[in-house]
């Protein structure tokens, strides 16, 4: 049993053993631990520092914008995530933080493919962050790299399929690098990340008011509760996503199989009635 330092802030004690195909933890010359500014994957920050023990100095916060280069209008990601992630990592004693991104975004992803994604063809998370990490980790030359992600098997039918670790597709053998997927966190249940976040004085993400996990403002998984909350936050960004379905002839959301415009997913319109009649 592998267990928390004596400076560690939390006591971590239910570990996935660490895989003995990897390489060992100490041979490690990088650990990018993948952070969205969520609980999920903060929590599996918290795993490497405090429960496998990982040197700081090795650790570095990445993060892939959604929205593209930072000069691109914030629409799909949380206005708030940059000042966000730059809290976690002075938290975590000044953790070097890398932001990385798509050229093109998510914004015109959608308008090259004329449709957003769905849970059968999922190409934000591809091309918007497994691809941009695969970018940053085949910039360095030579060495071991651990990539580290915060998935739980509890989320979802496709993620209790996960193993515990994979040879990350950004090794080049002929070069002397070899990355490694970890995900420290896969046996946790939700409430068990929180526990965890709030029992390390972590704060969390101010999104969690409105929506129960984060990342795109405007996910494809939002449920019409947690579209309608932010909606009624940033209305400017909701006429342009609404915009964005009208213009491409695509819509973000189906209910029953069927497509359905986002204003009628979150009965906008019944609720315009009823303002109106008060
Ligand atoms: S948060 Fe939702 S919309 Fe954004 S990349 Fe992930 S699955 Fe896609």
């Amino acid at each position: 049993m592998i267990k928390g330092t004596q400076n560690s802030p939390v006591k971590i004690d239910r570990f996935l053993p660490y895989p003995e195909e990897m390489p060992p933890l100490e041979s490690f010359d990088w650990i990018d631990v993948n952070i969205s500014g969520g609980n999920d994957s903060t929590a599996a920050l918290l795993y490497m520092l405090y429960g496998y023990n990982v040197p700081k100095e090795k650790v570095t916060l990445f993060h892939a914008r959604v929205d593209g280069p930072p000069e691109n209008e914030v629409f799909f990601d949380w206005p708030s995530t940059q000042s966000h992630l730059e809290y976690l990592s002075r938290h975590f004693g000044d953790l070097p933080l890398v932001v990385a991104w798509d050229e093109k975004g998510f914004e015109t992803r959608i308008r090259e493919r004329g449709m957003f994604p769905d849970s059968s063809a999922r190409y934000c998370t591809s091309y918007l962050k497994r691809d941009v990490y695969l970018k940053y980790a085949r910039t360095r030359s030579k060495g071991n790299i651990l990539c580290v992600t915060g998935e739980r098997h509890e989320e979802s039918s496709r993620r209790a399929g996960y193993p515990c670790w994979q040879v990350n597709s950004a090794t080049a053998e002929t070069k002397g690098r070899y990355v490694y997927n970890f995900r420290p966190i896969l046996h946790l249940k939700k409430f068990e990340v929180s526990e965890l976040i709030r029992s390390a004085g972590v704060k969390e993400h101010e999104a969690y008011q409105w929506t129960s996990r984060v990342s795109c403002r405007w996910c494809i998984f939002a449920s019409s509760e947690e579209l309608s909350a932010v909606a009624k936050l940033f209305p400017d960004a909701w006429e342009r996503l609404k915009n964005l379905e009208t213009s491409i002839g695509h819509t973000m959301k189906y209910q029953k199989g069927k497509r359905i415009p986002l204003c009628e997913f979150i009965h906008e319109d019944s609720e315009f009635e009823q303002l109106l009649l008060k």
